[in-house]
């Protein structure tokens, strides 16, 4: 690599664009950011190892670059907080071409862009070892509106908005050697992040708990009902699911457990009182983006996932690894 640090930071400086809530920005210690009043800053951190989230042989830099940013908005959307700022921290292998970091930078850009974040900070470093990549994303909420994880009500809908299950099953594709449809492509190493649903959950009061689904909806609702003491009852036969999903499925029906299990699929989980129903009908139409009541909250703590005939499905989480790592 050719590019020298100071001279790639210089690079990143001059391209990044600063909003009004950016006091300071890149070239001070510390960046700044206002907090408009009755709001709360809200931060999250994610860290991308290479070899270990993503593969360089799976996906090109400029793609990994926005997904970096996009699966960190997530979690500012899950809470309903309007994106503001991010901070980007990377080691970059020695061996990285120029193109490819620059391609990277570009793909970060196109994320900035397409959320409207201001790059408010940062760090680069080169390494030998793998490419490793530290987000930080900061979102503003009205204190009165934000969303966690713990206000779950027996009663209460359990909704989901997109489609879940492509994003696995794209993985599995690049585990089998099988080339990805533009579609799969999409959801996987593109995924949208549900910003503008989160805000407007959170400015209608419509939601009582909600997180983004990283890891699966039996990963990731367990953390829901934990922290809001419930339980709940998923009707599998409302799982949203895409046509290239449903065509797969129609091949082999275990693959409904990636729906279950797999990760990345940066939805939105959340519960609503059964009188938001309509609302939420108009809302999805409004925001063109699907949303599926998929199951409800009871006061009995435990995660139940019925079939249509009412008996209880238990995905086969061991079976399902072995399954995929087999495909390896
Ligand atoms: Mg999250």
């Amino acid at each position: 690599m050719s590019v020298g640090e100071f001279e790639l930071i210089d690079k990143i400086r001059r391209r990044a664009k600063v909003g009004a809530e950016v006091k300071l920005g890149i070239g001070d210690d510390c960046s700044s950011i206002a907090v408009p009043a009755n709001h709360e800053l809200l931060t999250s951190t994610d860290l991308l190892l290479e070899g270990v989230h993503f593969r360089l042989d799976w996906t090109d830099l400029h793609s990994l670059g926005i997904k970096a940013v996009a699966v960190n908005v997530s979690d500012l959307a899950a809470m309903g907080a309007k994106p503001v700022s991010l901070h980007l921290a990377v080691g970059l292998p020695v061996g990285l071409s120029d193109q490819q970091v620059e391609a990277f930078i570009d793909g970060i850009f196109a994320g900035l862009d397409r959320y409207d974040l201001s790059l408010a900070g940062g760090d680069t470093c080169r390494a030998q070892g793998p490419l490793v990549i530290s987000v930080t994303v900061q979102g503003l909420c009205h204190r009165d509106q934000i969303i966690t994880r713990a206000g779950a009500r027996a009663g209460d809908d359990l909704w989901v908005s997109g489609t879940l299950g492509d994003s696995a099953l794209a993985l599995r594709a690049l585990q089998s050697g099988h080339p990805l449809s533009d579609f799969l492509a999409e959801r996987h190493h593109r995924p949208q992040p549900r910003t503008a649903l989160g805000q407007q959950l959170a400015t209608q009061g419509l939601a009582s708990a909600m997180l983004d689904l990283s890891d699966g909806l039996a990963g990731d609702l367990p953390h829901l009902l934990r922290a809001s003491a419930v339980g709940a009852q998923i009707d599998l036969a409302r799982l949203p699911l895409s046509e290239e999903f449903r065509a797969e499925l129609h091949k082999d029906q275990r693959l409904i457990d990636l729906a279950i299990c797999g990760g990345e699929d940066y939805e939105l989980l959340f519960s609503a009182a059964p009188e938001a129903r309509p609302v939420l009908e108009q809302l999805a139409v409004q925001l063109e983006l699907p949303l599926q009541r998929i199951g409800g909250i009871g006061s009995d703590p435990e995660l139940r996932f019925c079939m249509s005939d009412g008996s209880a499905y238990q995905p086969q989480l061991a079976a399902f690894d072995h399954f995929l790592s087999n495909k390896g």
